[in-house]
């Protein structure tokens, strides 16, 4: 919890991860901004670039600055190893609509996407209104997902302690820790799963495709039945209390009776970070009135108020078929993958109401700027009355768009971010930080991995002792931002911004992340809201 005393620390990166998506303890290393994307277009008009930032600066209303002051009182080293484009193999060749029908699936639509050398295709299973992307390319380093909408109405954690639990054993994998038996034992390139503001995803990977199959049906076994939520046996709820919340006494006085908990602890730790602190409530100042206003990760002051019964009835509404997007990608068989699933999915009836329940609605704008005041813990060593001075973080945050953006405004907008701030020479950044007003740059720029995009900058180690101070920050930002929509971009700026994007995308390079599951990523931020998971993978001219 943040209590305990006095001010900021400066070190360590600029940029927020912990905002968006509170990974399990095995933590992923993706980077939502290294999947900006841009377009081949090298005639990109400046005009175009400035007028978006006109709109977003003359719209002060959909703003809200935020202060964070000091309170006084992964993923498993893998390698992608395959390269679709360096490969000469045969893509495998989608099975034919009526293969599909025998296994339970409609073919809604089949693109061949160049930018990625593969064949989508996205069916429907006709009992449930499950979907899948079947995705067939040559890349050995095969990946499943399974992702489910998840949205919250309050800061218990419920998906995240339950992301948590379903690894703990299913009905034919009825071990303790299935999860850490698999990471010990198979071939697997990527093991984990994690929990967003407003889905969860469990995905796998490996190069060896009877090793593949078999985490496959592990995940789908663990999701769909997962002794956790299985309320017939007693046992289980220890499950929930291991993982989510549990009273713990270590000697005899009651007064020392404490909560304990993975989840608890976890996030115990995550709301002792002041960066993460500032992600989640310039977030939380964004969007109060839908489910990004609250903490899906779980608000250590609001995980205890979770119940089992609250907890099992969150799985039997969110993890059904009905309202989960699978995801097969490499070059499996790709019937095999239909039987797969369908396996799964034939025991289940659809489930509307779950569905409907999912949906992830959308913030109205403000009809005026906001401000926001916050506090972070920091520790006795770091009091600000004795070091003589308080360091704040300050934010100014703008919630771009009333919903997903469309591809050419998305495009847009990751050239703008990279323009802004991609360098240590960028205007935005080298303004902030030659200011002299703050430490470092805070605020991780744009965020378009949400429904509704956003960009967020600012200073932390800013001299907090003034109100006028914090709010030089604010104005530094915009002054920088309506000087920059007056003036545009040089040519030079941009064409450097278009080359380092383009040679990004071209050369696709996730490092140790599997392509696959980058791209499964890529493709959800449009897919999880009803649009067009194909649209996310298309970057060149079509
Ligand atoms: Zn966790």
């Amino acid at each position: 919890m943040i209590t305990a005393a006095v001010r900021s620390t400066t070190s360590g990166a600029a940029r927020l991860q912990g905002n968006k998506a509170t990974f399990a303890t095995r933590k992923a290393t993706t980077s939502s901004k290294s999947r900006s994307s841009t377009t081949t277009n090298t005639k990109t008009p400046t005009m175009m670039l400035t007028k978006l930032w006109r709109s977003v600066v003359g719209n002060g209303a959909c703003r809200a600055r935020h202060t964070l002051r000091a309170y006084n009182g992964t993923n498993k080293a893998a390698f992608s190893v395959a390269s679709p484009d360096k490969v000469d193999v045969q893509i495998p060749v989608a099975v034919s609509p009526e293969v599909a029908k025998k296994h339970g699936f409609e073919v809604i639509k089949e693109e061949f996407v160049k930018e990625y050398g593969s064949n989508c295709v996205l069916y429907r299973h006709t009992g449930t209104g499950a979907e899948l992307m079947s995705v067939h390319s040559a890349d050995e380093n095969k990946t499943f997902g399974a992702v489910f909408r998840t949205p919250v109405e309050d800061s218990t954690g419920v998906p995240h302690i339950l992301e948590h639990s379903v690894l703990c054993g299913s009905r034919k994998y009825p071990i303790k820790e299935p999860f850490v038996e698999l990471m010990k034992s198979s071939l697997n390139t990527f093991l984990n799963a994690f929990t967003y503001p407003d889905r969860t995803c469990y995905p796998v990977a490996s190069c060896n495709t009877r090793d593949f199959y078999n985490l496959v049906d592990v995940y789908l076994d663990a999701v769909f039945y997962p002794r956790c939520a299985e309320k017939s046996n007693p046992e289980n709820v220890k499950i929930f209390e291991q993982e989510g919340w549990h009273h713990e006494l270590d000697s005899p006085d009651p007064s020392q009776l404490q909560y304990k908990g993975v989840v608890f602890n976890e996030m115990k730790g995550v709301y002792s970070s002041p960066d993460s602190v500032l992600g989640r409530v310039c977030q939380q100042a964004l969007f109060p009135e839908i489910t990004y206003g609250v903490d899906s990760g779980g608000d250590p002051r609001y995980i205890t108020d979770l119940t089992y019964e609250q907890f099992c009835d969150f799985h039997s509404d969110f993890y059904h078929p009905s309202n989960t997007r699978f995801w097969f990608y490499g070059d499996d068989d790709p019937e095999t993958r239909l039987e797969i699933l369908s396996n799964y999915l034939k025991d289940f009836e659809a489930n509307q109401a779950g569905v409907e329940k999912s949906r992830v609605l959308t913030q109205k704008k403000f009809t005026e700027p906001r401000t926001v005041t916050d506090y972070y813990a920091v520790s006795e060593s770091e009091d600000p009355s004795q070091a003589g001075q308080q360091k704040a973080y300050v934010n100014v945050n703008w919630v771009l768009e009333d919903d997903v953006f469309d591809l050419e405004t998305q495009l847009a907008f990751g050239f703008l971010d990279f323009i802004l701030l991609g360098t240590s020479g960028s205007p935005l950044r080298k303004a902030l930080i030659d200011s002299g007003l703050g430490e470092a740059v805070c605020g991780g720029g744009l965020e378009d991995e949400l429904r509704q995009p956003t960009f967020s900058i600012g200073l932390k180690g800013v001299e907090s002792s003034s109100e006028e101070n914090l709010k030089k920050v604010e104005t530094l930002v915009l002054e920088t931002l309506e000087s920059l929509a007056e003036k545009g971009f040089s040519d030079s700026s941009i064409e450097a911004a278009l080359n380092t994007i383009e040679f990004s995308l071209r050369e696709n390079n996730t490092g140790s992340f599997p392509r696959g599951l980058s791209l499964m990523l890529r493709s959800m931020q449009a897919w999880i809201y009803d649009k067009d998971p194909l649209e996310p993978l298309r970057w060149e001219d079509q």
